[in-house]
């Protein structure tokens, strides 16, 4: 079975993320085992990517949500080193700034979708407002509670325009958690990482736990799926990560498009020029 079949959560699936082992490592027991199967998936990303920026067709978004020191950025480095920066986007999402703040709570996610032939990749995304607003209440209940229907429609906007989506939670553990908060601590080139709120959300865990449940239940559909990643491992985290993103891209049957000269014409002025 595939990562894709293994790790994707069904739509309406009820999700409990306590049940759900963040150290799995699939089939491999070290790094070192994976370590091809890392480098296979890094290749076709590469050569997939290449394809859907040349059939300039449709596009991908990528979403990546999970706890402070889940991964995001270390998997977005990953699977950025290997695509063409051309053809891809990163956005970062944090507290809205005055002017989002002052706008619908979609618009500024819906700014950063990605063009034709483009792959955007959002680090944090439109359910924050599901998420870290609920948790903090920024907003009534019955603001929040009506986003999962929004978020649905407007991903299925975004999917009926032929933008294909994929949304990853990192998964770790509160040990693992710890376990890097430290490894931040003791790591003076990743001070500039460590931030007030990675400890002040930490007491709100099970809130959170809550939040995701949610969040990853209600809008896990058939044209944007969530898939939940066990994250503990960093190695397994981008071969899972990878592996999802190639498969399905590999799955849409791209094609490149036909050229717009006639090939032998070009090919006989080229034999005149070389000659
Ligand atoms: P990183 O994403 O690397 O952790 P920061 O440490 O600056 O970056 O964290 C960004 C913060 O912005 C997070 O605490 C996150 O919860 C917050 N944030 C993102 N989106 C929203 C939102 N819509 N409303 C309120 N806070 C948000």
């Amino acid at each position: 079975m595939s990562y894709i079949e293994q790790l994707r959560v069904e739509p309406g699936a009820k999700v409990d993320l306590r049940k759900i082992d963040a150290a799995w490592k699939g089939e491999h027991d070290s790094h070192e085992h994976a370590a091809p199967e890392i480098e296979e998936a890094t290749r076709k990303l590469r050569e997939l990517q290449f394809l859907l920026y040349a059939e300039n067709k449709r596009a991908l978004l990528i979403v990546l949500q999970g706890r402070d020191a889940a991964g995001k950025d270390g998997t977005i480095n990953h699977v950025l080193g290997a695509m063409n920066p051309q053809g891809c986007t990163v956005t970062g999402f944090k507290v809205p700034s005055k002017e989002e703040a002052a706008h619908d709570f979609l618009w500024r996610y819906h700014k950063a979708a990605p063009a034709k032939g483009q792959v955007a990749i959002f680090n944090r995304s439109h359910y924050e407002d599901v998420l870290v607003v609920r948790v903090h209440e920024l907003v009534p209940k019955e603001v929040w509670s009506k986003r999962y229907d929004h978020i649905n429609a407007f991903e299925r906007m975004l999917a009926d325009d032929n933008v294909h989506i994929l949304k990853f939670y990192l998964h770790i553990d509160p040990d693992e958690q710890l376990k890097r908060f430290k490894a931040r601590i003791d790591d003076p080139t990743r001070h500039w990482k460590i931030s007030d709120s990675d400890y002040a959300e930490r007491p709100f865990w099970d809130d959170y736990t809550a939040a995701f449940e949610d969040a990853i239940g209600k809008c896990s559909t058939a044209q944007a799926p969530w898939f939940i990643i066990p994250s503990n491992h960093k190695w397994f985290r981008n071969l899972a990560v990878s592996k999802i993103v190639s498969e399905y891209m590999d799955s849409l049957g791209m094609k490149f498009p036909p050229p717009s000269v006639d090939i032998e014409a070009i090919r006989k002025k080229y034999h005149a020029l070389a000659n």
